[in-house]
């Protein structure tokens, strides 16, 4: 079986040659190019969501509504990574999902969380069926081979089908996801849970998935995102 989706995977880099998911060029799913002009996001930054400050405190929105985790994201939204995501959004491309894996991973390893268990960001019903995949479960999933943690798409639940956050002011994003998941009581007893999803826009959705969490029993929960609007 492994061996016919090689067989096939590689006609169909024959019949669709790879191209860069942040340019377009060809040859490779992430070019040298668009991996130079990557924003890192470093230190120093809020200790709370990660966003680039010149001290290690809190950033401004962290302090008048703090999120219930703490949040790091590799890259800025930007440039080649936002067309990249773009990207994910429509083609699970195995490759590229690998790539960003990799990255959730480097941010993993240097922030020495002690996470034991991956949560992808669950989709709706409704959007998982129109859409096929949840990239947030990908991703998960890439960074769960890199880190060899276990990932668990099932206990956290989304149960509201919320609209989508696209276009709300900060306020009306925190509200429209307040009760949007749920977990089963004591599901995450005593777990240490990361949580990943593409996007960091507001903290509310990755806020509203750590309370959920939370309230099953874990111990901690962190967020990692591959991109910061
Ligand atoms: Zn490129
Ligand atoms: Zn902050």
């Amino acid at each position: 079986m492994i061996a016919l989706q090689r067989w096939v995977g590689a006609g169909l880099d024959l019949l669709f040659p790879i191209q860069c998911a942040g340019c377009g060029g060809a040859g490779t799913i992430w070019c040298v190019e668009c991996d130079v002009s990557i924003v890192r996001l470093t230190e120093p930054q809020c200790q709370q969501c990660g966003y680039p400050l010149d001290n290690r405190r809190s950033c401004p929105s962290c302090v008048s509504r703090r999120p219930a985790l703490r949040v790091r994201s590799y890259a800025r939204y930007k440039g080649p990574v936002a067309q990249a995501l773009l990207h994910l959004k429509y083609h699970p491309d195995r490759r590229l999902v690998s790539e960003m894996g990799a990255w959730l991973d480097e941010l993993h390893v240097r922030e020495g969380w002690r996470a034991r268990v991956v949560v992808p960001v669950p989709l709706s019903k409704r959007r998982l069926q129109h859409r096929g995949f949840n990239q947030a479960s990908l991703l998960a999933e890439a960074l769960g081979r890199c880190a060899g943690l276990p990932v668990d798409p099932s206990r956290l639940k989304r149960v509201n089908d919320t609209r989508s956050q696209v276009g709300l002011d900060p306020h009306e994003r925190w509200h429209n996801v307040r009760q949007a998941f749920q977990a089963e009581a004591r599901s995450f007893e005593g777990a240490d849970v990361l949580v990943v999803d593409d996007l960091f826009t507001t903290g509310a959705t990755l806020s509203a998935c750590a309370t959920a969490i939370r309230a099953a029993g874990a111990q901690s929960v962190v967020g990692l995102t591959v991109a910061r609007a």
